[in-house]
């Protein structure tokens, strides 16, 4: 399996080090973009962009502790099964309950089991083995003594019984307690009270394992008043009256294993819109799915039209990413008031502000259906992946519009998300700070996929994305339940399928496109000569990638002749890459990645003309300076530098340079010929070779 490297090859090494020695510039920004958020507003009745939903489950800067408990020993056991009765007091905002964990333990000699749990709730009571545990209760953790130490695999079971008021976190996170009605949809007086736990929230309002590593079985009761349904994840087993007069429960069990942020409650005065779906898949291996989508009840045309296409979808995505990953359980949808949606495993919760009635929140609905695989299926072991989840949600947008509107859409689709500032100030798409950063995830991470559509071929691209979808990387499929733990997937396993697939070794193109900030920075040039077949037939063509970590990409060249339009591919893996390729027709166009199917640009302030292209930092603080310099062929060098009087006040001969592809680079640590440190100021900077002399000005500001 092939580990990509934190980061790529490193080039355009300087060939001569002065004083302090080479800096390679590089390395990565992040900070979050100042773009529009939910925060800003709530308007319940705009309607959401891409951008405000790519952004909505931003949150930032993280809450201290909020992406787990890595410190506290939750890895010391496995959980297999929680068992969830809730019962959520709406008009009180107050819930009470109980859970019944079962858990095999990872070590010998384990004492004790600690949970997530904010300290805002009140734990009333823990019981198990007959009798009441100790338990301390604080910090969002709480520790129970088991009544007897358990050895490694050996399996106990604890009921943690616990009420109180639920606070959010941060802004419409854990558990909401919000109001609807027909009129407005702001101010009204029905009840809806749901949850956002993504990506650490569920301790919020249940005490749980809260990460993503570990996936066990749930069961979840809901009690909530007459008038109002409790919806959950998987499968309805009872509902009907509460023991308590004017009460009803609502008992779902998930018989595929779930990831603590995706179990879900939805309490509303829902109407059911419920359909099944016959995909080609099922059709032929005989299952169907039923779609239920729950809605306000003045949505309920709106969504008949919103939902009209998803068992169209259901199939696409079947065909594209293996069967749907929750066969006998249902999908569909449970409203709620938030901007953006919730990808709940079988129930995604969808904001109130994506129903129309237009079908204008296909995009949405499809990213949140291919979520099902890509996220509840496969869930990533840890929030570092969360590119899996959302890179190829997001890229099922575009198949979508491939599905719709040929490959002119698909094409559109992918550019339409291509934000490369925004990107650079979001930071790497892996291991991603904070988890949810904006659209450098989604946008980012689909084009990763695009990009390796485009190298691998349509062919092996969607049987990688099948089997991918299936299982995983795995060498087969897990099939069952029981003590099935379900899949945990890393970008690592990833990695190796697609190299599987592509039968080569892609670390050069992850890695970079992973972690690296900025997009390859490209220069091409070509040269149209006479070839065996005459004038005009013979195409040089070369690409030289001038930043500072080597991507590895395989490029479309489309070449018109005046015999028809012909495409050839140059794979740029190293600094420079040439070729020249005779054509029967006299050449009229050459294109370099016209379609886009690679992420790049033009390289920027980077000179095809001999001398100094770059001089940084300037201004400087006067103790280090580097010279980025282009040559065509070695060259004797001489640097000098000159002070805003004239005077030469450094000089060095830089011997015979050889040039290195892309650029070389010199560094000078600031100081004269009696090697004293130099003042404020402007300066110049000169490098002279075979009689010519490059200058540029630098400042220096102490
Ligand atoms: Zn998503």
């Amino acid at each position: 399996m092939a580990i990509f490297p934190r980061s790529g090859i490193r080039f355009s090494a300087p060939a001569m080090v002065l004083a302090v020695g080479l800096v390679l510039i590089g390395g990565s920004s992040s900070g979050l973009a100042a773009e529009p958020s939910p925060q800003d507003g709530h308007p319940i009745h705009g309607r959401l962009t891409r951008q405000e939903f790519q952004n909505s489950k931003r949150v930032a800067p993280e809450k201290d502790g909020a992406l787990g408990d890595a410190a506290h020993g939750s890895d010391r056991y496995d959980m297999l099964r929680h068992t969830l009765a809730l019962k959520i007091d709406p008009d009180a905002k107050f819930i009470s309950g109980s859970v019944d964990f079962e858990f095999a333990s990872l070590v010998d000699d384990l004492q004790i089991v600690v949970l997530d749990l904010t300290a805002t709730l009140q734990v009333d009571s823990v019981t198990g083995g007959g009798g009441d545990l100790s338990f301390t209760h604080d910090a969002d953790s709480l520790s129970i003594v088991l009544p007897a130490a358990l050895q490694m695999n050996e399996e106990g079971s604890i009921q943690v019984h616990y009420s109180g008021y639920p606070q959010e976190p941060t802004w419409d996170r854990g558990l909401m307690f919000k109001v609807h009605n027909d009129v407005d949809g702001i101010t009204g007086s029905i009840p809806i009270v749901a949850n956002l736990s993504e990506p650490a929230y569920a301790k919020y309002w249940w005490p749980c394992k809260d990460k993503p590593g570990d996936k066990a079985l749930s069961e979840v009761s809901i009690t909530a008043p007459d008038g109002l349904i409790g919806i959950s994840n998987g499968t309805l087993i009872s509902e009907g009256p509460a023991a308590e007069a004017g009460w009803n429960t609502n008992v779902w069990r998930e018989d595929y294993p779930i990831a603590s942020y995706l179990v879900s409650v939805a309490v509303s005065d829902y109407q059911l819109i419920e359909s099944v779906c016959v995909t080609d898949l099922g059709n032929d291996l005989g299952y169907d799915i039923p779609l239920k989508n729950w809605v306000f009840p003045y949505h309920y045309e709106a969504a008949l039209v919103d939902f009209e296409p998803l068992c169209e979808m259901m199939n696409l995505c079947e065909e594209w990413f293996g069967p749907y990953p929750f066969r006998g359980e249902k999908y569909g949808h449970a409203e709620f008031i938030w901007w953006g949606a919730m990808e709940h495993q079988t129930v995604t919760s969808i904001g109130t502000s994506s129903i129309h009635g237009d079908g204008s929140s296909d995009w949405l609905i499809v990213h949140e259906l291919g979520h099902q695989w890509f996220g509840d299926h496969l869930t990533p072991k840890n929030w570092r992946d969360i590119w899996l989840n959302e890179g190829f949600a997001t890229y099922s947008e575009a198949l979508w519009r491939e599905h719709l509107g040929g490959h002119e859409l698909y094409l559109a689709t992918l550019e339409a998300g291509r934000n490369e500032s925004s990107w650079t100030q979001q930071g790497p798409v892996y291991d991603p700070v904070p988890v949810f950063p904006g659209g450098v995830i989604y946008d980012k991470g689909a084009w990763i996929l695009h990009m390796l559509r485009g190298r691998l071929g349509d062919g092996p691209f969607f049987s990688l994305l099948d089997e991918w979808g299936r299982q995983g990387g795995r060498t087969s499929e897990v099939v069952g339940s029981g003590d099935y733990i379900g899949y945990q997937v890393t970008t690592e396993e990833f990695i190796a399928l697609t190299e599987i697939y592509a039968g080569e070794d892609l670390d050069g193109f992850f890695g970079p496109y992973l972690e690296e900030t900025n997009l390859p920075e490209i220069i091409f040039t070509k040269e149209i000569g006479d070839g065996t077949s005459g004038a005009n037939t013979r195409l040089s063509i070369s690409l030289r990638q001038v930043q500072n970590v080597a991507f590895d990409n395989v490029f479309p060249v489309v070449v018109t002749t005046v015999a028809g339009v012909e495409t050839r591919s140059l794979r740029l893996e190293q600094e420079l890459a040439q070729a020249e390729w005779d054509f029967a027709d006299p050449i009229l166009k050459v294109e370099l990645d016209p379609e886009h199917w690679v992420l790049w640009k033009p390289a920027q302030g980077i000179s095809t003309v001999e001398g100094i292209t770059r001089l940084f930092p300037n201004p400087s603080r006067g103790n280090l300076l580097n010279l980025r310099f282009y040559l065509e062929q070695p060259a004797p060098v001489v640097l000098r530098v000159f002070d805003a009087a004239g005077r030469e006040i450094f000089s060095q001969d830089l011997g015979l340079i050889v040039p290195e592809p892309g650029f070389n680079e010199v560094s000078w640590n600031q100081k004269d010929h009696s090697g004293a440190g130099l003042a404020s100021g402007v300066y110049w900077a000169t490098l002279e070779f075979r009689g010519f002399r490059s200058v540029k000005k630098f400042a220096i500001v102490h």
